[in-house]
């Protein structure tokens, strides 16, 4: 069995070491259009920040390891260019020479990823203005820090990754202004989780201007991003983080059928509309199982799932993906901001009788030093108590209680189920009522 997958990263380097555990014999090609395969892409933002001081961490894994350790080729800085798939081939370039070849496949993976989506605004291709996706990204980011030592940055859009980039450029020394058209940042959690973000973000001297969009970059050497509103910024470089459009191209190219927001439709088994041809990652439709809508959920997590369901199923295991329900966590300075399953907006929009609780919980015994607040927002089914999402705020013990949450709502659990989960305590873990039961029985109460 001959299986090529496009993209080495998250989704394919681990399709490929699952498909090498399933099948000894297999012969796997692994083609990837950069320099790097399996870099650690949740990383990079630190990297500028210098909290990872050493670039060669985020390697993770080379093509000479991977060949040594698994017998799997990695054929780098070469780009799969065509599909064909009634010859069951692909046409690749090598990016260095311009080279194009063909080869063969049994099976075909899909996982090209995301790439970050660039506003039709005048001004963006200026010396000054970045994306970041891949480690060129970073290093032309670092370089240009090194090299013209901004004082000021524009981060425009307010998802985790502007986030991340936000602190870490704050922790080089530079003044940061995000712009985000949407009223709030991180738009997982509700208005009322993010304004607390808000104030902490102003707390820690990084400017918002929230509700405004940007519309124009100009000048030269200093930029002045210019806003919607007509307000403008002036700035020594600006990042582009609004957001990342699945690279389903390819796919389009090879008459495959595409679903939301031009992702690749696939079966739970990841298949393609093409049964030879997978998709995973960025670049695959999903259900989000909470609601069983169709989405595109750009995550490391979900990949890496996928990554094994697909191998799985080409060795022959009927090997199911159930889904997402968009459970993801970020740290925002000092504080941690994690979500799972719907929140109230999007509740909203479908008409669905929800109700909430919010609670203020600390994150361990309030006697025993170093306590810390936990804002817990629950929402559920208002009928049955069905839990349909979390979202909370913190510094410390966010993930472990959003966690527990979403192992609850893949479950299908309900609120009376978190009344009575038995959680381990000892004074410096939690309490004899974790915030998770608390947040259960107020929910109880509601009901
Ligand atoms: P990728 O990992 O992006 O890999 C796709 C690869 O395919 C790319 O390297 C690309 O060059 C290659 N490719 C595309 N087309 C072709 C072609 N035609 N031929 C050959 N190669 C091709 N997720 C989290 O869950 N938590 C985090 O903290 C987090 N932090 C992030 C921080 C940053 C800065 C970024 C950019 C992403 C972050 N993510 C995070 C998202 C996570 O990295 C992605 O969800 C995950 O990498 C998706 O895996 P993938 O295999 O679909 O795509």
């Amino acid at each position: 069995m001959k299986t090529i997958i496009i993209g080495g990263v998250a989704g394919g380097a681990s399709t490929a070491a699952r498909l090498r555990r399933m099948d000894e014999k297999a012969e796997i090609i692994i083609v990837e259009r950069g320099k790097y395969i399996s870099f650690a892409n949740c990383g990079l933002p630190y990297h500028i920040g210098k909290i990872i001081q050493e670039r060669d961490k985020l390697l993770v894994v080379t093509p000479e390891t991977l060949k040594s350790t698994f017998n799997i080729e990695a054929r780098v800085e070469q780009e799969v260019i065509h599909i064909d798939r009634e010859k069951k081939a692909v046409t690749i370039r090598e990016l260095n020479s311009g080279r194009e070849y063909t080869k063969k496949y049994d099976k075909l993976v899909l996982s090209p990823g995301a790439s970050p989506i660039v506003p039709p605004v005048v001004g963006v291709r200026k010396e000054g203005v970045f994306t970041m996706r891949s480690m060129p990204d970073m290093d032309r980011i670092n370089d240009y820090i090194t090299e013209k030592s901004p004082k000021g940055a524009v981060v425009v859009g307010g998802g985790f990754i502007g986030l991340e980039l936000a602190e870490n450029l704050q922790h080089r020394g530079i003044e940061v202004t995000i712009i985000e058209m949407l009223d709030q940042v991180m738009a997982p959690v509700d208005y009322e989780m993010a304004a607390m973000v808000h104030q902490h973000l102003q707390f820690k001297h990084v400017r918002l201007a929230l509700g405004d969009g940007l519309k124009t970059i100009g000048g030269n050497g200093r930029l002045t991003a210019t806003l919607q509103s007509g307000r403008t910024v002036d700035t020594d470089m600006v990042i582009l983080s609004v957001g990342v459009h699945p690279e389903s191209s390819l796919a389009k190219d090879a008459g495959l059928e595409l679903g939301t927001r031009g992702a690749i439709r696939v079966n739970n088994h990841m298949q393609t509309s093409d049964p030879d041809i997978y998709a995973i990652g960025d670049a695959a439709e999903v259900t989000n199982f909470v609601c069983g809508k169709e989405t595109n959920l750009p995550l490391a997590g979900p990949a890496s799932k996928q990554a094994r369901i697909a191998a799985d199923h080409i060795c022959g295991r009927d090997a199911s993906f159930i889904g997402v329900q968009a459970t993801s966590i970020v740290k925002v300075f000092d504080l941690t901001v994690g979500s799972t399953g719907l929140n109230s907006k999007q509740l909203e929009e479908f008409g669905f009788p929800y109700r909430s609780a919010i609670i203020h919980a600390s994150n361990h015994a309030g006697y025993y030093p170093g306590s810390e607040p936990i804002t817990l927002k629950m929402i559920f089914d208002k009928a049955n108590g069905r839990i349909i999402g979390a979202q909370a705020i913190g510094k410390q013990g966010v993930e472990k209680r959003i966690d527990v949450i979403s192992m609850a709502i893949q479950k299908s659990a309900t609120v009376f189920d978190l009344e009575e989960a038995e959680l381990c305590y000892a004074p410096q873990f939690g309490s004899a009522k974790d915030p998770v039961n608390m947040a259960g029985m107020i929910a109880a109460n509601v009901i």
